[in-house]
């Protein structure tokens, strides 16, 4: 298999492939079967440096070009990728053990719609006319420059795709560096972006573990970075980028609150509690894990999800069928090991799972605590991984004020048939992104982000423009300048 998934080299960098094998190594391991399916090599300084030049070289070609141009470039990009999207998946599948079943409809596919999206709204990105009775003023948005884009292993096309998108939309560069756990699909992207028509040294991919990271958010050459990760990286990439005064996009972590009240379509209040804590065995930021059920119907929405997980085909992720496969990483699988026996410990009621799947790889059972309480562990730290904890609540001030009270703001979601209930609920919960009567649906077209300490600016949407582009404002003066004297 290491012959399958191995890239002619570790990196990207100015239109090739590029390696130097004075880079620490690093062994890319299956999840699912512990194989070693390819080895890099962590970049070196040299060609951090390569990349960040040509980075900015090919920036300032890219940024001449119209926004209908560039589109163009981003738009075939998308088209290549759906071409190839069963191959992409597949490579997704094996680097990250998320079954082929989710990968071939939520990671290239969400990719190639982001490059779609924004190079359809590249040609349309204008600066505004003001008026100023004789004189006039207008506004230009300019791009940043040269972007570092910094991701996480949960999903490797996607967020380098949810990155690059807008950047490049918007006439910036971009040096990619993935979760050295994930490194192989960024360079497909980056190869895919070459054939599209990007210069040499537009999209640039550098493998390496958080010193690489630390290193391209803190080089003068960069304008912004974009990290996806942990709250603790987060604050670490936040402060270095802070002393270059760099624009930042953090999109970190989250214990989001999913609320089930109790005229809710429990059948769909279960699909979305489904979806918010299993999908990719719960290795999603944006997951539901707190799942507030209202009293009355608790032990019903038990019973039924009980039902429900029988569904559960775990196996070969690559065999279609299979619809839960294993956690990222050996060190992953014991953290999450570690939170259920916390969970067992402190007193939650443990309904289903709680145990490593009697199986290679990976695998941890879909577990389901009951009666968690708001202080225990589980209730308050990312867990990242298939464990869902439901909590019983009374009514709608008290468990919005319950939901409210954690240092995370990423998502929240509720379910009731109360249509105004629920927009008044939704109003009242801190969170960037929130749904009604669904869970973790996040199309390109609808910003993404959260707030507090689960981060700040937006993914997605007319609001990435913001965050990849900056107005200069021009005043023209059609009458005489008046001066003092
Ligand atoms: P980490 O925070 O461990 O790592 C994220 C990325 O940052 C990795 O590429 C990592 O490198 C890199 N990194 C680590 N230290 C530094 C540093 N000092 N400077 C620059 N870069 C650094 O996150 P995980 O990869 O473990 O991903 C899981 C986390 O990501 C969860 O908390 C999850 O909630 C969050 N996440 C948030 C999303 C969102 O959109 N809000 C979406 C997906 C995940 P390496 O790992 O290669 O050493």
């Amino acid at each position: 298999m290491t012959a399958l998934c191995q890239p002619p080299a570790s990196h990207f960098i100015d239109g090739h492939y590029l390696e130097d094998a004075a880079g620490d190594p690093i062994p890319v391991i299956s999840p699912a079967t512990g194989e070693e399916i390819a080895r890099l090599h962590a970049v070196t300084p040299a060609l951090i440096d390569r990349a960040l030049d040509a980075a900015t070289r090919a920036q300032a070609e890219w940024a001449r070009l119209s926004g209908g141009a560039r589109g163009r470039v981003l738009r075939r990009a998308a088209e290549i990728m759906r071409t190839r999207n069963r191959e992409l998946s597949e490579l997704e599948t094996r680097n990250t053990g998320k079954p082929l079943q989710e990968t071939l409809v939520a990671d290239a596919a969400s990719g190639a719609d982001a490059l779609d999206y924004f190079g359809s709204i590249a040609a349309g990105l204008t600066g505004e006319h003001i008026p100023l009775g004789a004189d006039f003023a207008y506004t230009v948005r300019d791009p940043l420059g040269v972007c570092v884009g910094i991701g996480a292993w949960n999903y490797p096309i996607q967020i380098a795709s949810w990155k690059c998108a807008p950047a490049l939309a918007c006439g910036n560069a971009m040096v990619f560096k993935p979760s050295e756990i994930t490194p192989l699909s960024a360079l497909k992207l980056a190869e895919i972006l070459i054939e599209a028509g990007a210069p040499a040294g537009l999209f640039n991919v550098v493998q390496g573990m958080g010193p690489v990271g630390a290193a391209l958010s803190t080089d003068p050459r960069v304008a912004k970075v974009s990290l996806t990760g942990s709250v603790p990286t987060g604050r670490r990439v936040y402060a270095a980028a802070a002393e270059g005064l760099k624009h930042v996009t953090m999109e970190l972590g989250g214990k989001s609150p999913l609320i089930v009240f109790e005229d809710a379509d429990i059948e769909n209040a279960i699909s979305g509690a489904i979806l918010g804590n299993f999908y990719s065995s719960g290795q999603i930021c944006s997951n539901g894990t707190r799942v507030f059920v209202q009293k009355r119907i608790k032990e019903k929405f038990l019973k039924r999800l009980t039902e429900r997980l029988q569904g559960v085909v775990m196996g070969d992720p690559l065999d279609e069928a299979v619809n839960f496969g294993p956690l990222i990483s050996p060190a992953q699988m014991e953290k999450v090991l570690s939170y259920i026996g916390i969970g067992k410990a402190e007193g939650a009621r443990l309904i289903t799972g709680g145990t490593r799947a009697d199986r290679d790889g990976c695998f941890v059972a879909p577990t389901v605590f009951a009666d968690v309480t708001d202080q225990m562990t589980i209730a308050r730290e990312e867990i990242f991984g298939p464990v869902m904890a439901v909590l019983d609540f009374d009514d709608e001030a008290e468990v919005i004020a319950r939901a409210n009270a954690t240092q995370f703001g990423l998502a929240a979601g509720v379910f009731t048939a109360d249509l105004t209930r629920a927009h008044r609920v939704i109003g009242q919960l801190k969170a960037g992104t929130t749904w009604i009567n669904t869970y973790n649906l996040t199309p390109v077209e609808m910003p993404f982000g959260g707030v507090k300490a689960s981060g700040f600016g937006r993914e997605n949407g007319h609001a990435a423009i913001e965050h990849y582009s900056q107005l200069k404002s021009v005043y023209v003066a059609l009458t005489p300048t008046q001066a003092p004297y």
